[in-house]
Order: structure tokens, then C-alpha cells, then sequence
């Protein structure tokens, strides 16, 4: 289990001051300006040797991310901007960093803007974070007061200024280039890519795009060093990590733990274990809801990393991971998910306006087994269709908790189909 020393985020659950003084009494903003004097290059160089990857769910590694933006402007503006808006179903980790510990963001986002010469930021929080928009920005107002942004920022001799944008409440604004749409003032429609953002991004300008949680981790990676950071996980998988476990645990929690903890002892260490212990686990979504679910019997050993989640056919996302006992209908939580993401479609590509409806009014037939056999295999088909035929990954989120369904739960699906037929539905679990 990780030691307390260890923790990145000191005031996850709000117990402490979440204040400038309280932050720097944690020992945050300590020696910021000596770090951002250490040199971009630098900088760079020691988030690559940490192992980083992105906390945002596609784990990309940070520092090389950080390297892709260009070393010296030709005249146009370099942005940060910070993806703060969570709304993928489950996912719960971002809100806990900008409510309680508002400050580690905001000289993560100082140090990685610097590194990648932008002296702008914005944070872009999704719409219904009301309170978490009103906590950090009183947090962004407190640092700007006491000279952390601004003018000489920490007097680090790097002018940096720090804006929060509040979204309107859409889910495909967390796409990276539909929140920079968003941002300019459109509507939140993904953009194609190339050109990606770091060539074109905000206004067409250099511009990089990074979760909260990867950003707030970076100012205790630098003091501490890389070395420190990835000494936890397995390699290819390092660091400290939030998980939010919600869902038929006994004490569904948010919590800071090394990365490929197994998905048991994170449960019975911090969720108080499985309600109705683990003969009574069905499935587990391991990731935040585009990812497959996996069956429980699969999941008790499995290691909660990005390598070991894809061994076990699915991925470690968001690290929301939402647990289904026995009490669940398989096919009736995943038609939940497909109404979600056919309700959050941008509707600019065919495969997914269109798929995703489609797919929801299948799943609604097989939840009350009003379906052919056939039709579960036509099923699979067509998210195959949708899966990697669209402009951006909302057509994948809707297709893998399909797939992940048919692979884990056919014989239920099946059975329910036999069930209708022969008039036997009162005995299934449908309703
Ligand atoms: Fe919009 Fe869906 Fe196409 Fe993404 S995949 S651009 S959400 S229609």
C-alpha cells in the first residue's frame, strides 16, 4: 500500500486548508522558480525519465507529448490548455484535485507551460463542476495575489497567466480538439486530425492538451525527482495514481495508490471489499465506461495498469473503476452506456450518429430479449463498423462496452433471447 509520504495529493478529501498557506505548508510551490531556472530542456528531460504517461485515459507519455511543441516560436503564441472536463461516466478523480488540492494544478500548469514556452493557460471545466470552478478559481485569484501567476510568476522571470473556461455540460468537449473548439466559441465538434494540436491547436496556434491529474503531478515529480516517481508500478506503468472505485464495493472511495496495484488489494484495502464478498462479484468496468468490462472471476488477480488491463481485454483508462455484483443485469448496464453515448454524439460522422442509435435500439431489444440469435453476431459486426471509422474516439467509447459484452456475457444474452421465445421471460432477471 502506498505510505503517506509518498502521496502527491496531501489534501485529497478536503480534510486539511486548501489555502496557498495550507498548500505550502504540504510543501507545495516549494522552490518553484528554481525548478522553471533549471531550463526547459530540462524539464522535459526529467518528466521523460519519470515514466509519465497521461492520466486522461489514453496514457500517452507526457514528457514526449511535452516534446512534440516547437522549441522556438515563429511568432505565434504556444498554449497549455488543461482538459478539466471530466464527464465520462465513473470518473470522479479530477473534481477531488481541483476542489481540495486546487494549488498542485496550478503550479503544475506554471512549471508546464514554461517547458513548453506558453505563457497561457487555460483550464477548460466541464459545465456541471460548479463548485469545483468556484473553489479553483478562488485558488487561481489567491496565487495571482500573492505573485505565484502574473508578471514574473514566482519570480521565476516567466510572465504566465492562468484562465478558468467553464464548459456548458457536453461530454464530447472532452475530446481534445472539440474542447478547443469549444474554447474559440464554437460548437464542441472534433476537429480532423492532422493537423494535430501541437502543429495547429487553440486560434491555430502551437498548443498541447493535458489532463488535470498529469499536470498536477508534475511539480512533486520535479522535486522529488524522476528516479522516485517511477519506483512505483511496473515498468512501462510507473507512478502514483488516482483511482475512484464506485459501484458494489462496501466503501466506494477516491484514492492515490501506486500504479499496478492488484485490482484485490485495492479493494479490500480501501473499498472494504466486495459487497457480498467476492463469489458475489459479476463484472468489473475497469477504466470509466468506454472501456470493456471484464468478468469478476477474471478480474480478483488482475494488475490495475495500462499493460496488464489490455492482457485482460480492456484498459486502465481513467482509472474509474466501477464494480457490478451479482445483483446487476450485464445487458441492461451496458444499454445504459449505449444511451449515454448515443445521446452524446456530435453527429458529424455517419458511423457514429447513426451507430450509435443504432446499436442503443439493438441493446434496448436483446435487455428484453425481443431479438434473433443472429442478431448478436450482427451486433458485433457493426460496432466493428463503427470502431476506428470515425473523426474522433466517441465512436470507439460506444463500441468497446458492447464488445466487451458480447465477449463476457453472450450466454446471457443468448438465454434471454430462448427465454422470450418460449414465453419463460418471468423468470429472468430483465426488468
Ligand atoms: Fe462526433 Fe461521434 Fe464523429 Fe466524434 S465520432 S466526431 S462524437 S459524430
Amino acid at each position: 500500500m502506498l505510505k503517506d509520504q509518498d502521496r502527491i495529493f496531501t489534501n485529497l478529501y478536503g480534510m486539511h486548508d486548501r489555502s496557498l498557506k495550507g498548500a505550502q505548508a504540504r510543501g507545495h510551490w516549494d522552490g518553484t522558480a528554481k525548478i522553471i531556472q533549471n531550463g526547459r530542456n530540462w524539464i522535459i528531460d526529467q518528466m521523460k525519465a519519470s515514466g509519465l504517461r497521461g492520466r486522461g485515459g489514453a496514457g500517452f507519455p507526457t514528457g514526449l507529448k511535452w516534446s512534440f511543441m516547437p522549441k522556438e516560436s515563429d511568432g505565434r503564441p504556444a498554449f497549455l490548455v488543461i482538459n478539466a472536463d471530466e464527464s465520462e461516466p465513473g470518473t470522479c478523480k479530477d473534481r477531488e484535485i481541483m476542489r481540495h488540492d486546487p494549488h498542485t494544478l496550478i503550479e503544475g500548469a506554471l512549471i508546464a507551460s514554461f517547458a513548453m514556452n506558453a505563457h497561457t493557460c487555460y483550464i477548460y471545466i466541464r459545465g456541471e463542476y460548479i463548485r469545483e470552478r468556484e473553489a479553483l478559481q478562488n485558488a487561481i485569484d489567491e496565487a495571482y495575489d500573492a505573485g505565484m501567476l502574473g508578471k514574473n510568476a514566482a519570480g521565476s522571470g516567466w510572465d504566465f497567466d492562468l484562465f478558468l473556461h467553464h464548459g456548458a455540460g457536453a461530454y464530447i468537449c472532452g475530446e481534445e480538439t472539440a474542447l478547443l473548439e469549444s474554447l474559440e466559441g464554437k460548437k464542441g465538434m472534433p476537429r480532423m486530425k492532422p493537423p494535430f494540436p501541437a502543429g495547429a491547436g487553440l486560434y491555430g496556434c502551437p498548443t498541447t492538451v493535458n489532463n488535470v491529474e498529469s499536470i498536477a503531478v508534475v511539480p512533486t515529480i520535479l522535486r522529488r525527482g524522476p528516479e522516485w516517481f517511477s519506483s512505483f508500478g511496473r515498468p512501462n506503468n510507473a507512478g502514483t495514481k488516482i483511482f475512484g472505485i464506485s459501484g458494489h464495493v462496501n466503501n466506494p472511495c477516491v484514492v492515490e495508490e501506486a500504479m499496478s496495484i492488484s485490482f484485490e488489494e485495492l479493494i479490500e484495502k480501501h473499498c472494504g471489499g466486495i459487497r457480498g464478498g467476492w463469489d458475489n462479484l459479476l463484472a468489473v468496468i475497469p477504466g470509466g465506461s468506454s472501456v470493456p468490462c471484464v468478468r469478476g472471476e477474471n478480474m480478483r488477480d488482475a494488475v490495475m495498469d495500462f499493460d496488464a488491463l489490455r492482457d485482460v481485454g480492456s484498459s486502465l483508462g481513467t482509472a474509474a473503476v466501477i464494480v457490478m455484483d451479482k445483483s446487476v443485469d450485464p445487458i441492461k448496464a451496458i444499454w445504459r452506456l449505449s444511451k449515454f453515448y448515443k445521446h452524446e454524439s456530435c453527429g458529424q460522422c455517419t458511423p457514429c450518429r447513426e451507430g450509435t442509435g443504432w446499436m442503443m435500439r439493438v441493446m434496448d431489444r436483446l435487455v428484453r430479449g425481443e431479438a434473433e440469435l443472429e442478431e448478436i453476431d450482427m451486433l458485433h459486426s457493426v460496432t466493428k463498423q463503427v470502431e476506428g471509422h470515425t473523426i474522433c474516439a466517441l465512436g470507439d467509447a460506444a463500441a468497446w462496452p458492447i464488445q466487451g459484452l458480447i465477449k463476457n456475457f453472450r450466454n446471457e444474452i443468448e438465454d434471454r433471447i430462448k427465454a422470450q421465445k418460449t414465453g419463460r421471460m418471468g423468470a429472468m432477471a430483465a426488468e
